[in-house]
């Protein structure tokens, strides 16, 4: 056990098989095979999970309904008591999540920690939210009249989320949903089940400590089949599923044939325009941790690099040298900078994508490959790469989910930002410029097209304070800060008369 995983799975409560349905602290056997999960890092199983079947399912919704019937009565302030609770509760097993989280999906043992201290964040977040679920009042425009807004809770939200944030996705829409009074109902990915087993322990306990019901937070596994359980489901009034572009036109097209609500979160193409009045240091740099870092599987990853003509050159060989350096291997030994890719499927995708760019006239600068031999023996770890190419091309106008950087010139930033809006996904965008003119105009209605906007800082890696989603392809949905709070509950509008009359709106007289 020598990064202490076996001591993690232990506190965290994980066994060498799970059920993999559980509505709290109930956890189902079902008719249904195990799912087994394997570390990227070495190749080793993890733990085995039962899969849902259909009959378990059909439990966990019933008991969310029932659920739901109590805790949107519980008031806000005190569901946020609850989540507090929950935070406290990922404090005390950050350092085993964390690990788990970088062994289960590969990512540094650093960017695990990071992912379970978002969690912790947004559980800060939302018990602060749980008293500022505010609604306006209005003006009537008749006399002795009342008009104010109400948000309710909506009731069971359905949560589908990606490998590469195993269990800050899920914090995310279920710490704020929470609060607002819903019940949660979580199909992990497939590829990082292990990692949900553990937080729903954790959330589990608190819930039991404070003598609340079963279904107020569940877990189903399984593949797309699962996740299709809950976007046919008319039981489900919003889910929230988080991954490809693929996968959120299925869910949002079924979602929306039975007219229920989705929140999508989706691939990412995101770009840095590297400017001629760039501190380079910084563009480097962000551009750097961008491309490499998680290699390259964060929906925020820098993809496409729009660099000045006349900074073109030193760009150029400054990453060159850069990616030279960097040292590629256990995820868990912080002496790494970059870790495997997700399994070998992943591998190929990267492969075939390396393959595809070059026959459209790419040119490899720094040339990607395989890694073989000592350490390497999962078959996941791939060497980050960069490639000269043009916007237009079609591997360029994909998301790639590994590191592969594509470099391209500018002559005119109206040109670059032409070109940084030219994809079909809109998540994250960036600009590395000193000049206050060119930073406004990339900010501005004529500037990037995405969701987040970011000056002299890469596009990886967002606050969790701020509005989280993207546009175009990238789906539209928001999540996390501001007033992301809103998709998950409903708006009442409520009109009071305390006057005598019954006057009616926009002057219509009716009389008899
Ligand atoms: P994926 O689309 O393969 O799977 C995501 C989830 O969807 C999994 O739980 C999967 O089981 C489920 N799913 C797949 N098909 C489904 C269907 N037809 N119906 C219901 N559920 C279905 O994605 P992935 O490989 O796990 O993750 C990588 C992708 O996620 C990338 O495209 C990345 O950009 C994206 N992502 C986006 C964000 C964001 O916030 N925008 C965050 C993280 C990841």
């Amino acid at each position: 056990d020598k990064y202490g995983i076996g001591k993690a799975l232990a506190v965290l409560g994980v066994k060498a098989e799970n059920s993999g349905t559980c509505t709290g602290n109930s956890w189902m056997d079902t008719s249904e095979g195990y799912l087994s999960s394997f570390s990227p890092a070495d190749g080793d199983l993890i733990a085995k999970v039962q899969l849902t079947d259909k009959e378990s399912y059909e439990k966990v919704i019933l008991q969310g309904q029932k659920a739901f019937s109590e805790w949107r009565l519980l008031p806000a302030p005190q569901r946020g008591e609850i989540v507090r609770q929950v935070g406290n509760a990922l404090r005390e097993v950050k350092s085993e999540l964390g690990k788990l989280v970088s062994y289960e999906m590969g990512k540094s043992y650093q960017e695990g920690l990071g992912e379970v201290q978002e969690m912790i964040d947004i559980c800060d977040f939302a018990v602060g939210l749980s008293r500022q679920l505010y609604g306006l009042t209005m003006h009537s425009e008749r006399p002795g009249h009342r008009m104010y807004e109400q948000w309710h809770p909506i009731g069971i939200v359905g949560i589908i989320s990606a490998f590469n944030f195993p269990v800050a996705v899920w914090s995310w829409n279920s710490m704020i949903a929470l609060v607002c009074g819903n019940v949660c109902v979580w199909k992990p990915s497939e590829k990082a089940p292990i990692s949900a087993i553990a937080c729903q322990h954790i959330i589990a306990k608190v819930l039991r400590e404070n003598n609340l019901p079963e279904g107020i937070s569940s877990l189903i596994v399984g593949d797309y089949k699962v996740g299709e359980y809950l976007s046919h489901d008319a039981r489900i009034p919003l889910v929230s599923a988080t991954g490809s572009t693929r996968m959120g036109k299925l869910v949002g097209q079924a979602v929306g044939a039975r007219l229920g609500r989705s929140l999508l979160e989706l691939g990412g193409n995101n770009a840095i325009i590297i400017s001629e009045n760039a501190d380079l240091e910084i563009a480097i740099r962000g551009a750097l941790f961008g491309a490499v870092g998680t290699a390259g599987q964060r929906c925020t990853s820098t993809r496409r690099l729009i660099v000045h003509k006349s900074v073109y050159e030193e760009v150029k060989s400054r990453l060159v040298s850069a990616y030279g350096k960097l040292v590629i291997g256990n995820p868990l030994d912080e002496k790494n900078h970059v870790g495997p890719l997700i399994d070998e499927q992943a591998v190929e995708m990267y492969l075939e994508a390396i393959k595809k760019v070059k026959a459209e006239g790419g040119k490899e600068l720094v040339v990607g490959d395989v890694l073989s031999g000592e350490g390497y023996e999962s078959g996941c770890y791939v060497k980050p790469c960069i490639i000269e190419a043009e916007n237009h091309y079609e591997m360029v106008q994909h998301e790639t989910f590994a590191p592969i950087l594509y470099l391209m010139k500018y002559d005119d930033l109206k040109e670059a930002i032409k070109l940084q809006n030219a994809v079909p996904q809109g998540l994250s965008s960036a600009i590395m410029t000193l000049n206050m003119r060119e930073a406004e105009l990339f900010l501005s209605a004529a500037g990037s097209d995405c969701g987040i906007a970011n000056v002299n800082i890469g596009t990886s890696g967002a606050e969790i304070g701020g509005a989280f989603g993207g546009e175009k392809e990238t789906g539209g949905g928001r999540e996390s800060g501001s007033d992301s709070w809103k998709a998950y509950m409903r708006r009442q509008t409520n009109t009071i008369n305390y006057s005598n009359a019954l006057p009616l709106a926009q002057g219509i007289k009716f009389d008899i």
